[in-house]
């Protein structure tokens, strides 16, 4: 089936990041949130994100307003309802995530695509509780979005073929890769990721070593273009709780236990760069380590 309009759930940094590559290449985008300041303030950041890219000279102002007029945001999930396809990136929750369908389902189109952005929750459970779980599928895009190269599609037990070939056009009209992965705790990336950042919480845990040690060996020493602790502020530490703790359960193997520290730093609501401080403090002009 062709896509030509898609809803997006949850504005926050994985959502922006998927409307503007949308709206790029030329679909119409629902935006919508919860939390009204982070939709209001979402046409804002994604217009500056697109700006990176005209300085780059990978896009002309005129691409920018063209894709930022194809942007609506709504704070009305039912105002998702005539799109054709659904992808939702809200919160790494799965009670927020089965709720956001639940609320969905009776506004949509009987044969409208959905789909989640999850980085970890099973695609077959929440896919089960639709009506629809032949039409429901992973659709995983990395951080930054604009930036990253791969999309993981991942299939539910049940996700037919036109599901997938359609998602699969969907990725060759954004100019990205797709990976298929199948569905398994964490899929692909993830599950190689995670319990990588997690071992390196628990080296800062141990004492093994400091932040700054930890990421320059990685950095240096493993030629990573980030180190793991600044990844995973990147990507959100109540992000990489919630996915390890979806490993250590959809597992049952202790070695994806998720360190202490990571549980201390998500307590404290360092979540990272999203709040401003994470494994480093991002409230002064350069990052600076927090142990
Ligand atoms: P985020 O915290 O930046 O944004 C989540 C947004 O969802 C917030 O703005 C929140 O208000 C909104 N939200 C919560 N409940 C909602 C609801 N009921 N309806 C609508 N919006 C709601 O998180 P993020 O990093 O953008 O992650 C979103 C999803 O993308 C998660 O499933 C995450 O696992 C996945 N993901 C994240 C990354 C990453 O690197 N951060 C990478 C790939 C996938």
């Amino acid at each position: 089936m062709a896509i030509g309009s898609v809803g997006v759930v949850g504005a926050g940094q994985m959502g922006n990041g998927i409307a503007h590559v949308l709206a790029l290449a030329g679909y119409e985008v629902l935006l919508t949130d919860v939390r009204e300041d982070a939709l209001a303030a979402a046409p804002g950041l994604i217009g500056r994100n697109m700006d990176r890219q005209i300085a780059r000279g990978a896009l002309t102002a005129a691409d920018r307003d063209a894709a930022l007029a194809r942007i609506v945001p709504t704070a009305r999930l039912a105002d998702l309802g005539p799109t054709d396809l659904i992808i939702e990136a809200a919160t790494e929750r799965e009670e927020i995530k089965h709720r956001i369908f639940a609320e969905l389902l009776p506004h949509l189109k009987p044969e409208t695509i959905l789909t989640s952005n999850t980085s970890s929750i099973s695609i077959t459970r929440l896919a089960s509780r639709t009506d629809r779980p032949e039409k429901f599928m992973g659709f995983h895009f990395m951080n930054p979005v604009p930036v990253m190269q791969l999309v993981e599609l991942i299939r539910g037990i049940a996700t037919d073929q036109a599901t997938f070939d359609a998602c699969h056009g969907v990725v060759e009209r954004l100019g990205k890769t797709s990976a298929t992965a199948e569905d398994y705790p964490a899929f692909i990336v993830n599950r190689i990721l995670m319990p990588m950042i997690n071992e390196a919480v628990y080296a800062l845990y141990e004492g093994v070593g400091n932040v700054h040690s930890i990421d320059q060996s990685m950095r240096l020493g493993a030629n990573h273009p980030m180190g793991p602790l600044e990844l995973a502020d990147f990507i959100g530490l109540d992000t990489c709780l919630a996915i390890m703790n979806v490993l250590h359960e959809g597992l049952a193997d202790t070695k994806y236990r998720p360190c202490p520290l990571l549980v201390k730093y998500v307590e404290a609501g360092w979540l990272g760069r999203k709040t401003r401080r994470g494994f480093y403090d991002y409230r002064g002009e350069a990052p600076v380590p927090t142990r």
